[in-house]
């Protein structure tokens, strides 16, 4: 009889798995659901992009096996974003490689830079695939707890001192999933000054780094001066050019993890479909008046939503970037009995804060990529029909 390994058994299905199933069973029971929880653009692949891999499917030759480190065009495309958004330099061949989407790349760089018995410092809340690969690596979870009053940035010196010595790899993630945070420049010079006194490799996830508002540009954590000797930055094309699908990302900066990264997805993967790559090349290089007009769009969805979310007495401050809002449960209510309790007013599914770790208690996540008039509905029954009994 099948019985898991014992690092499964600690491992639960992944969370947005497990609401897609709930949410499932309701459509079955005859509700009308309108999901806020799921973070995937609604807005289509650009048509050029989508032309471009459709060129390249044509061609014979590549449907090869693709190169193990990605295409050279997309390491190069890569590069070229990097020298054009952020003005960091970056050599394709040592200081590139390509992923299978960034969730690929975050959770396998866990356990080339980490020991069992290490620790992992992780921002809290966060996005799920940090812990779990941690798991996974039989490393520990040092969560790094995101507070309003911090402007949900993490403050390195409340990292216990007895954890610090172990402690060798911590994630960041700004614009932030889920709190939609951002940072400055001066922030990512913190960090790069904290990793490099405490010897911890920085993995930055910046894969809401074009999703921006309000003249907010996002910098890269490569832009500090000596980054590159600590630091690694994940990058996705799914969410800057709605190509979650297509599941391609990268990882830029330190060689040396990047190597070893190649090394072991080398050993359990072979890359993505080159016409993929090539049409993610195209993306990154070509028209990039996409970006502008989806970002508008998500702009005007914020806005409308957070209107929405007042008559229900949750005040909510504009975010400059990413796709979500985070936001406070009102009085009375933890994440789960809010989320539970819209579920049941409204049929609209929000993210309890705590799914995303500890800190996450007290708050909820909504999405905007959906369709307007989906969105608009959903405003609409929030601010209808929800009635909270509690004070
Ligand atoms: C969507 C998302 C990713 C994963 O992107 P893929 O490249 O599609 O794997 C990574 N990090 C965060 C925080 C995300 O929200």
């Amino acid at each position: 009889m099948f019985k898991q390994s014992r690092k499964m058994e600690q491992i639960p299905p992944y969370m947005f798995a497990e609401f897609a199933r709930k949410k499932a069973e309701m459509i079955k029971a005859g509700v009308d659901v309108i999901d806020l929880g799921i973070g995937d653009p609604d807005l289509p692949t650009p048509e050029h992009i989508v032309e471009k891999l459709v060129e390249e499917a044509r061609k014979p030759e590549n449907s090869k096996y693709p190169s193990f480190i990605g295409h050279p065009a997309f390491r190069k495309a890569v590069a070229h974003f990097y020298k054009r958004e952020f003005d960091v330099e970056l050599d394709p061949d040592t200081e590139v490689l390509a992923l299978i989407g960034s969730k690929e790349g975050i959770a396998h760089i866990v356990p080339t830079v980490l020991n069992p018995g290490d620790y992992c410092l992780i921002p809290d809340p966060g996005y799920p695939p940090y812990r779990m690969a941690t798991y996974l690596a039989e490393a520990n979870v040092q969560y790094m707890p995101l507070k309003k009053e911090n402007q949900f940035k993490p403050i390195f010196t409340d990292i216990p001192q007895d954890i610090l010595p172990l402690a060798k790899l911590m994630f960041l993630n700004y614009p932030g999933n889920p709190t939609a945070s951002t940072v400055d420049l001066k922030f990512y010079e913190d960090a790069i000054a904290f990793a490099r006194k405490h010897n911890i490799i920085i993995a930055q996830d910046s894969a809401y780094n074009m999703i921006t508002f309000q003249n907010y540009k996002a910098p890269s954590v490569l832009q500090v001066e000596g980054a590159k000797e600590v630091a690694v930055e994940f990058g996705s094309l799914s969410k800057t050019y709605s190509m979650t699908g297509y599941r391609i990302g990268y990882v830029v900066g330190n060689k040396d993890v990047i190597k070893s990264l190649s090394v072991y997805k080398s050993n359990t993967d072979t890359g993505q479909f080159t016409p993929i790559q090539l049409a993610a090349a195209y993306a990154l290089n070509g028209d990039q008046s996409c970006i502008g007009k989806h970002n508008t769009i998500y702009w005007e969805r914020m806005k409308a939503m957070i209107e929405g979310l007042k008559a229900i007495d949750v005040e909510v401050e504009p975010p400059k970037g990413s796709f979500f809002i985070w936001a406070p449960t009102p009085k009375g209510y933890t994440s789960s009995e809010f989320a539970s309790t819209v579920l049941e007013q409204t049929g609209v599914i929000i993210t309890p804060g705590n799914a995303f770790g500890p800190s996450g208690e007290g708050y909820f996540r909504v999405s905007l990529s959906l369709p307007n008039d989906v969105l608009a509905d959903a405003i609409d029954r929030i601010k209808k029909n929800i009635k909270l009994s509690k004070k």
